[in-house]
């Protein structure tokens, strides 16, 4: 088994998986971690062709389209910038309800695009008419938006908020799906999305290092004539790559085998199952929050609202008087590793990352330490501040 504990502070491998609850990255299966050992093959010729070959089917399922998938080395946030550099001309219209997606508006800015955005409170998601109303009043090349904020929990209804951008022609719908893709429906050719995006450390539970994104052909046109794609991300090469069975810069082999393996594991559990199961996790977390006033005293709750929850990441505000950090340090102690809030959320809430191939009975284990932690009194190990 592999090493991704002790000295780093990881998990305890004597108790082996499903200890590691983070939303990204997530637990790696020991055989996909191993996967990696395999020799390693040049980037051009006929080996590196039946690997691009071979992962095809398995990315395009998890994306839900009939279209070639790109692989990049890179983490996500480079292909949130190959977005906006090959999606937008001038106007960039941002769908802000978290700290990914204020990501994608500041990679837009930095980028030199015009950006305006669209803000909704953190937990909360985006109203499709709000959309489709600011769109009206002005003209915009794309609009950037995420499906599971990561930072809150959110899952953005990103169907609707699609088809509120398709009905304006010359505005292209780019996708942050990098806490979605492989924990729930994408299904990009469906919703009419121009380019979804993913990482490889989230749900699809691979190691850290490898991105995923999928351009239809309109992102493609967009792209050909787009004076700021720059070279690294130039979706164009991407494709023309893509056609050869190749990427255009020497990709990161080694990681593209365990994508292989974990592609293998995915297919053998299905995708529906996969979601249900991703959807279950989801479920039990929030029923164990709305249950815990009467167990613990004062209860935690779930930041998202019903029915707009993420399969994959439960943001759980704590009780007044506990740390987002504390009680993640806390749970660390008890052999658990969950996060801590993302951003200005981070002193009063906890995030765990039920994403990957953990079940509902290893989440039953981390929700029952957190219940432990929660009745002991606050600040063991940690003056409730820092980190
Ligand atoms: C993790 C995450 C990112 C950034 O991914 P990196 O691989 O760290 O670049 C972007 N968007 C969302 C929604 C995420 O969860």
């Amino acid at each position: 088994m592999t090493d991704n504990s002790a000295a780093c502070g990881g998990p305890d491998v004597e108790n082996g998986f499903g200890r590691f609850f983070l939303p990204g990255p997530t637990e790696v299966r020991p055989a996909v971690l191993a996967a990696q050992k395999r020799a390693l093959i040049g980037h051009r010729g006929e080996p590196i062709n039946a690997l691009m070959r071979e992962i095809q089917p398995g990315l395009r399922a998890v994306f839900g389209t009939a279209r070639p998938v790109l692989v990049s080395t890179s983490s996500a946030t480079g292909l949130m910038e190959a977005a906006v550099r090959n999606g937008a001309r001038e106007r960039v219209l941002s769908l802000v309800n978290g700290a990914f997606s204020e990501r994608f508006a500041r990679i837009a800015r930095a980028c030199g695009f015009e950006v305006d955005v669209v803000e909704a409170p953190w937990g909360g998601v985006h109203d499709p008419d709000a959309v489709r109303a600011r769109l009206r009043a002005g003209h915009y090349d794309a609009v950037t938006m995420v499906h599971s904020e990561t930072s809150t929990g959110a899952l953005n209804p990103i169907a609707d908020l699609a088809a509120a951008v398709r009905e304006f022609p010359g505005t292209l719908v780019l996708v942050d799906a990098v806490t979605s893709a492989g924990g729930a429906p994408v299904q990009a050719d469906d919703r009419g999305l121009d380019f979804v995006l993913a990482g490889s450390q989230k749900a699809m539970a691979l190691p850290p290092g490898l991105a995923f994104g999928v351009a239809s052909e309109r992102m493609l046109e967009r792209s050909a004539s787009a004076a700021r794609r720059g070279v690294y991300f130039d979706l164009v090469a991407f494709y023309n790559a893509l056609a050869k069975e190749q990427t255009p810069n020497t990709p990161a082999v080694t990681l593209m085998y365990s994508l292989a393996e974990q592609l293998r594991h995915i297919s053998a559990e299905g995708l529906e199952r996969r979601w249900r199961r991703h959807a279950a996790m989801a479920r039990r977390c929030a029923d164990w929050a709305d249950a815990s006033g009467e167990r613990i005293g004062a209860g935690l709750s779930v930041l998202a609202p019903d029915g707009f929850r993420s399969p994959t990441v439960t943001c759980l505000l704590l009780p007044p008087g506990r740390t987002g950090p504390e009680v993640a340090h806390a749970m660390k102690e008890r052999g658990f590793v969950i996060g801590a809030g993302y951003g200005r959320l981070k002193p009063r809430s906890v995030r765990i990352g039920h994403m990957g191939d953990h079940t509902v009975e290893e989440l039953d284990r981390v929700l029952e330490a957190l219940e432990e932690v929660l009745r002991a009194p606050p600040g063991q190990g940690l003056a409730g501040g820092s980190r």
